[in-house]
């Protein structure tokens, strides 16, 4: 599968039952997340299909530390020479490539073999050494500006990332879009992955990308609201 515009300065490539997500700003590229191990070919194919080469990916933010989103991230350095965030709590797992903290299976049966088949806390990724912290609450002055939210729950050190040029919220994986907007397959910690997920229904963005599933193109905010704001949400 190859990239998919979302819109505008904004691609979505497959790496693998996760998704990174390519930003054409006006300092060069951007990536945000990298996928599974091995799928550093699907980055390289997208930024050379957009006419730039390797070393124009400037920056490669990480929305947590998880092996989905780090797997190709030291390959994909090597050919880049890109700077790499991540916050502080989960740098540790991907300065030393694993293990990985513990997750328990997010309510319903779906989710917990999704969690049990997909997530090994035990594996191990190549290291991929960190440049700069990501501080919540800071603009990140790159592509334009980046909210940074901390978001942990799914993960200790989950950031989400509103990008303020193009008003797309990248949610890692507070929550998933695979049949509609769902759970992430697993928590570290839940009434704080439900406290990020209101905190992200509380803002308003026209677009949003997810680590798994489904980008959504327009009117993403009224989306989450209708999902985390109503009294009758889980
Ligand atoms: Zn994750
Ligand atoms: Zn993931």
């Amino acid at each position: 599968m190859a990239m998919k515009r979302v819109i505008k300065g904004v691609h979505v490539i497959p790496m693998g039952m996760a998704n990174a997500f390519l930003i054409d700003g006006d300092d060069g590229l951007t990536l945000i997340d990298a996928g599974y191990p091995n799928k550093e070919a699907a980055v390289l194919g997208a930024i050379r299909a957009l006419g730039r080469s390797p070393r124009q990916l400037k920056h490669l933010i990480f929305t947590h530390g998880h092996p989905d989103h780090i797997g190709s991230g030291a390959a994909i350095v090597r050919e880049t020479g890109a700077r790499t965030y991540m916050h502080p709590l989960d740098t540790p797992m991907a300065e030393t490539g694993g293990p990985f903290r513990p997750m328990t299976p997010a309510p319903g049966l779906l989710r917990r073999i999704l969690c049990n088949l997909l997530y090994h806390p035990e594996e191990r990724m190549e290291p991929v050494a960190i440049n700069e912290p990501l501080t919540a609450g800071k603009i990140l002055s790159i592509a334009g500006g980046f909210d940074v939210i901390h978001t942990p729950g799914h993960c200790a050190g989950q950031v989400a990332l509103p990008w303020l040029p193009g008003r797309v919220l990248f949610a890692g994986d507070v929550c998933m879009n695979i049949m509609g907007l769902s759970d992430p397959v697993g928590f570290e910690n839940l009434a704080e992955g439900r406290a990020s997920q209101r905190k992200l229904a509380s803002l308003s963005f026209d677009a949003a990308g997810f680590g798994h599933g489904e980008p959504i193109a327009s009117d993403a905010s009224s989306r989450f609201r209708n999902k985390w704001c109503n009294k009758t949400a889980a």
